[in-house]
């Protein structure tokens, strides 16, 4: 099996330590997918050396020719986007139709970021003074630490590289240890686009030996996080303390709110796919369903059947509609919050435990997991638990609804389900998320848009979109004043 190495300088290189790890299959755990060899501190110090290096070319070659390159990594991943999606379903376990989607966000956020080195625009604005000219230009920020989670192997990536990229930065690139195999290959279709040697690198390893050390490297200039809540704030205290811009993308308690008059096959499809897509493990998966107390019932049960009919096994297989867990801890945290939502009272009307029929018993599959009648500060309702594990609550009424949708700690997607525009109009100003999807689930960003949450979810600065998004995050305004008058004007003097 060929080793996955670090990417660095333009080349595929080995690490100084011999040591390796693995990548397993998560629905398979006696497949191994790929032996990768594990960085230590002077492999990251190497990484950071050769961004700087390449910084001072990358940050001068115009923003439209980086823009060509990044369009041929587009049209790159576009030709190989089946094999990418299979081995994304082989890595980390979703069913190939949703990790071609993940592809595919790639795809157009390459193309997005391409067509944005045309458009890097700053400002021209008239001075108070004759014969002075000014203006805002865009500059890069400088070496970026990239650091990704596993959930969204490609496209979280994606959604950093390639902004990060068209502004002019170099960057390091630590992916998550579960989805090396993906990000090796990620890597390697800028390579074969032509990318330059040392704008972009990659550096194997786990988080807590070498990501703390990469972000906080004397080299680095600020750092993007994508990943859990303790991990994201733990980053942002180190930033904190060194003055180190940090956008960090965290966890999420989503929720999808039926009321009374929802379109109920409608809203059943979106909670089932909100609740159930990617095995739960979508950072914006909708864990909590609050349903009005009219249409509990009804909703319930209904869920509850359609639920039960999800066919359970390797994403590969086409009919396959959840794939496993990720792997033995992810494995273990949804059992034990199970255990939790049991113990707490509230009542399992669906799963609850390991799959164990046929090929299913060979992976971490986990059945599709209801409670209902869960209370709203039950731990299972308040905490994340990225799994196949949906919390029904009764609600009375909107306010009610959001009340509850808003009573956790993290702001990242919400959603109503409605017929009456006036409840979507209160829901949209009120509820307290980076998102809100109306007569949708909380599943579904599209990059042309900013993506983000607020509260323990996110930092503020957003990913993707393009002005007010991703662009804000890796680039920065430079303002320059120009006086052409030959002499020392007045005004200035007096002014600032
Ligand atoms: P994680 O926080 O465990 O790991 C994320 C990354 O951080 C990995 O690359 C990991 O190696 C690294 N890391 C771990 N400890 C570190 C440390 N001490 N210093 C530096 N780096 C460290 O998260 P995960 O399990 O990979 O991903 C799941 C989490 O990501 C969930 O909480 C999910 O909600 C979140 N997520 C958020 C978004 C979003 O956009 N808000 C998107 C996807 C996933």
């Amino acid at each position: 099996m060929e080793r996955i190495r670090n990417y660095i300088r333009g080349q595929w290189v080995d690490t100084r330590s011999e040591e390796t790890f693995a990548s397993m299959n998560p629905a398979n755990r006696e497949e191994v997918v790929g032996i990768i060899s594990k960085s230590g501190r002077e492999d990251i110090d190497e990484a950071v050396e050769a961004a700087r290096e390449a910084y001072g070319k990358w940050r001068l070659t115009p923003a439209p020719r980086r823009g060509e390159i990044l369009f041929r990594a587009a049209e790159l991943l576009a030709k190989h986007k089946e094999e990418l999606g299979r081995l994304e379903t082989r890595e980390m376990g979703k069913i190939l139709p949703e990790a071609l989607g993940d592809v595919q966000e790639a795809i157009d956020m390459g193309y997005y970021m391409a067509g944005e080195g045309r458009r890097l625009a700053g400002e021209t604005i008239p001075s108070e003074l004759p014969d002075k000219d000014m203006k805002s230009v865009r500059v890069p920020v400088g070496v970026f630490g990239l650091i990704t989670p596993w959930n969204f192997p490609i496209a979280i990536p994606a959604w950093k590289i390639f902004p990060a990229l068209i502004c002019g930065n170099t960057m390091i690139f630590k992916p998550s240890s579960e989805t090396s195999v993906c990000a090796a290959a990620f890597v390697d279709i800028f390579r074969q686009a032509g990318l330059p040697a040392g704008i972009l690198n990659l550096v194997h390893g786990p988080g807590a030996e070498i990501g703390e050390y990469l972000v906080s490297h004397p080299g680095v200039d600020a750092v993007s996080f994508t990943g859990s809540y303790d991990v994201g704030r733990r980053l942002q205290q180190t930033c904190g303390t060194i003055s180190r811009p940090i956008v960090a993308e965290m966890g999420g308690k989503n929720i999808i709110l039926v009321m009374e008059d929802a379109p109920l096959e409608l809203a059943i499809e979106g909670a089932l796919w909100g609740g159930f897509g990617t095995s739960g493990q979508r950072c914006t998966a909708a864990s909590r369903i609050g349903v009005q107390k009219e249409i509990y019932d009804a909703f319930s049960e209904k869920f509850r059947v359609t639920a039960s009919r999800l066919r359970v096994g390797d994403g590969l297989k086409k009919e396959t509609q959840m794939g496993p867990v990720v792997n033995e801890s992810q494995f273990n945290k949804v059992l034990k919050y199970i255990q939790i939502g049991k113990e707490e009272g509230a009542r399992l009307i669906l799963g609850g435990n390991p799959c164990r029929h046929g090929e299913t018993s060979r992976g971490y599959f986990i059945e599709p997991t209801i409670f209902a009648d869960v209370d709203p500060g039950m731990r299972i309702a308040q905490e994340e638990i990225f799994g196949p594990v949906v919390s029904l609550i009764r609600t009375k009424d909107l306010q009610d609804a959001i009340r509850i949708a808003n009573g956790t700690p993290y702001g990242l997607s919400a959603a109503i389900y409605t017929r009456d525009v006036n409840l979507t109009a209160i829901a949209e100003r009120d509820l307290d998320f980076g998102i809100v999807y109306i007569n949708a689930p909380t599943i579904g960003a599209e990059i042309q848009l900013p993506f983000g949450g607020i509260k323990h979810s996110g930092s503020g600065k957003k990913e993707a979109g393009g002005r007010g998004g991703a662009l804000e995050t890796y680039s920065q305004f430079k303002v320059i004043y120009r006086d052409f008058s030959g002499r020392l004007q007045k005004a200035q003097i007096e002014k600032e």
